[in-house]
C-alpha cells in the first residue's frame, strides 16, 4: 500500500505503522527546528508574507505527506512563534502543558464531538465530569451546570444571551426565545469596566442591543471598578428609565490583572434585579492555589463564570467553559432536531450537550484538562499559579523601587504594567527593539501614557532572566 492510498485510521497494523512513522517524523522535525529561547525569527513581516505566498496551496498532484512537511519545515516552522519561550510575554496567551499536548494527539485521533452522546460517547462523560469539578472549585451548588465552548469570548456571548433572556422571562414575561428582542430593548443597559474585555461589546452587537447598551464604569487607582460610581451612574439609568439586565466582574483584567469586587456587585445587581457574571478568562486559574485563591473573592455569588483553560491553566487553544450557578439558565440554547438530539433519547439516558452550546459540533477539549488535572494535581498546579504570580511580584518590586520606571498597579496576579519614565515614544521604541532581538513584550496605555505590559504566564521564568530585561530596559533611561 502507498502512504497516499491510505486516508484514515484503522485497526489494520500496516496502517498503524503509517500514522506512528508520521508522528515521530512529525515530532522530530519539529524538535530539531527547535533550537534556542528566542520566541521569534525576527523576519519581517514583508519578507514573511513574500515567502509564504509563494506556496502553492493546492498542487494539482499531491506532493506526498513527506514533501509536505519538507515545505513546512523549510518556509513555515522557522517563523512560528514560540509560545513556550521564556522571551514570550506580550499577551494572555500561554506554552502548552507536556501532558496537554499529547492529549490534543488524542483528540485529534479520535475526532469526537459533543453535540450528540453517539459522537462522543466518553467524551460527553468527561465534560460531565470536569465542569463539575469546576462548578465545585468555584464554590457553586448542586444546581449547577457548565459548557465548554471556543474561548473566552464565546462564554462571555452565552452569558449575555442568558442573562437578556433571563431578565426577558422573569421580569418582562416575555418569551424573547421566540419573539426576539422586546420593543424596549433600547433601554437595556449591560454595565463593566472601562477596561474590562470587548468581547461585551461585541456580544452586544451580536444579540442586537448594539454598542451603546453597555456602560463603561470607572475604575479606582487599583484599575477595579469604582463601586460608588458604579452605584450612582446605575441609579442614574435606573431613574431615567433604562433597564439595568446585568453587570459584569472582571477577575483579572486583559491587561492589568485588576480583580473586581463581586460581593460588592452582587449587592448592586440584587438591587436592581441583574444577572452578575464574573469574567475570570484570565484570573481563574488562580483557584488552584492555596496561597492566592482568595484573591479572587466570592464568585459563587455570581450566576455565572467564564474560565479559559488556554491562559494561566496552560493548555493548548481552544480550552475555555462557562458555568452557571442554576442550570436552568442554559436552558436558552436548547433546542430539538429530529435528526441530531431527539428528546426521547435523552429520557433513556443519551445526554446531548449541544443543547447548552451556541456551537453544534464541538471539540472534547475537556480531555485536555482531564489529563493536564490527574498529571499533577491540584497542588502541582497550585505551584505554577504561586510562581507566575510569585513571577510578577518580584517584578513589580524591583520596578518601584527604582526611579527610572513608573509603575502600573501592584499586580494582584501574573501582568506587570509600567513604563520606563522617559516618555511613550522611547517605550514604544524598546518594545520595537526588543522584538526584533525575539523578546516579545505588550505595549498599552493608561491614563494616555505608553506603557509597557508583561504577561508572565511561563512558570520557567527566572528571577534571572527578569533581572537582566531590567537592566537591559535601564540602557534606554
Ligand atoms: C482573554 C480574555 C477574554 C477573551 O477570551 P478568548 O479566549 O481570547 O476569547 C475575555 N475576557 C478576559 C478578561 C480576557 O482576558
Amino acid at each position: 500500500m502507498r502512504e497516499n492510498d491510505i486516508y484514515v485510521l484503522s485497526f489494520d497494523e500496516e496502517v498503524k505503522d503509517t500514522l506512528r512513522s508520521m508522528v515521530s517524523k512529525t515530532l522530530e522535525t519539529v524538535l530539531s527546528s527547535i533550537t534556542s529561547d528566542k520566541c521569534y525569527s525576527g523576519i519581517d513581516p514583508y519578507k514573511l508574507r513574500e515567502n509564504i505566498s509563494k506556496i502553492s496551496v493546492l498542487p494539482p498532484q499531491g506532493l506526498g505527506f513527506d514533501k509536505a512537511l519538507k515545505k513546512v519545515e523549510e518556509e513555515i516552522l522557522p517563523h512560528l512563534l514560540s509560545t513556550w519561550s521564556t522571551s514570550y510575554m506580550p499577551h494572555l496567551h500561554s506554552p502548552a502543558l507536556l501532558e496537554s499536548i499529547v492529549a490534543e494527539l488524542i483528540i485529534a485521533i479520535y475526532n469526537d464531538s459533543l453535540d450528540s452522546w453517539d459522537q462522543g460517547p466518553a467524551a460527553t462523560e468527561v465534560e460531565l465530569i470536569v465542569i463539575k469539578k469546576m462548578c465545585e472549585l468555584f464554590g457553586y451548588g448542586d444546581n449547577s451546570d457548565g459548557v465548554f465552548t471556543s474561548g473566552g469570548s464565546g462564554s462571555n456571548l452565552s452569558a449575555v444571551i442568558q442573562a437578556r433572556d433571563k431578565y426577558c422571562n422573569d421580569y418582562l414575561h416575555y418569551d424573547v426565545k421566540k419573539y426576539g428582542n422586546p420593543e424596549c430593548y433600547k433601554k437595556f443597559r449591560l454595565y463593566t469596566s472601562e477596561i474590562s474585555h470587548f468581547s461585551f461589546d461585541k456580544a452586544a452587537h451580536i444579540i442586537g442591543l448594539g454598542y451603546d447598551a453597555v456602560v463603561h464604569l470607572p475604575v479606582n487607582d487599583k484599575c477595579q471598578i469604582d463601586i460608588k460610581k458604579a452605584e450612582e451612574i446605575i441609579e442614574r439609568d435606573y431613574q431615567a428609565g433604562y433597564l439595568p439586565f446585568m453587570v459584569v466582574a472582571t477577575i483579572g483584567t486583559t491587561d492589568f490583572g485588576s480583580i473586581d469586587n463581586v460581593s460588592e456587585l452582587r449587592r448592586i445587581a440584587d438591587k436592581y434585579h441583574m444577572y452578575l457574571h464574573c469574567d475570570a478568562a484570565y484570573g481563574s486559574g488562580a483557584i488552584m492555589s492555596s496561597t492566592y485563591s482568595s484573591r479572587l473573592g466570592a464568585l459563587n455569588l455570581a450566576n455565572s463564570i467564564t474560565i479559559d483553560f488556554h491562559k494561566m491553566f496552560l493548555l493548548p487553544i481552544s480550552c475555555s467553559c462557562l458555568i452557571v450557578k442554576n442550570k436552568e439558565t442554559l436552558d436558552c440554547f436548547s433546542l430539538h432536531a429530529d435528526y441530531l438530539n431527539r428528546e426521547e433519547d435523552e429520557e433513556d439516558g443519551y445526554i446531548n450537550l449541544v443543547g447548552k452550546a451556541i456551537q453544534t459540533t464541538r471539540r472534547a477539549d475537556s480531555l485536555k484538562v482531564l489529563i493536564a488535572f490527574l498529571t499533577r494535581g491540584k497542588d502541582g498546579y497550585g505551584k505554577i499559579i504561586d510562581t507566575v504570580i510569585g513571577n510578577a511580584s518580584y517584578f513589580y518590586s524591583k520596578l518601584i523601587s527604582d526611579k527610572a520606571f513608573i509603575t502600573g498597579p501592584e499586580p494582584e496576579l501574573s501582568s506587570v504594567v509600567f513604563a520606563l519614565d522617559r516618555g511613550d515614544e522611547v517605550n514604544k521604541k524598546i518594545r520595537r527593539d526588543l522584538m526584533s532581538e525575539g523578546t516579545i513584550i505588550g505595549q498599552t496605555v493608561k491614563d494616555g501614557k505608553v506603557m509597557l505590559k508583561f504577561t508572565l504566564l511561563n512558570p520557567a521564568l527566572t528571577h534571572d532572566k527578569i533581572d537582566s530585561l531590567i537592566l537591559k530596559l535601564k540602557s534606554y533611561y
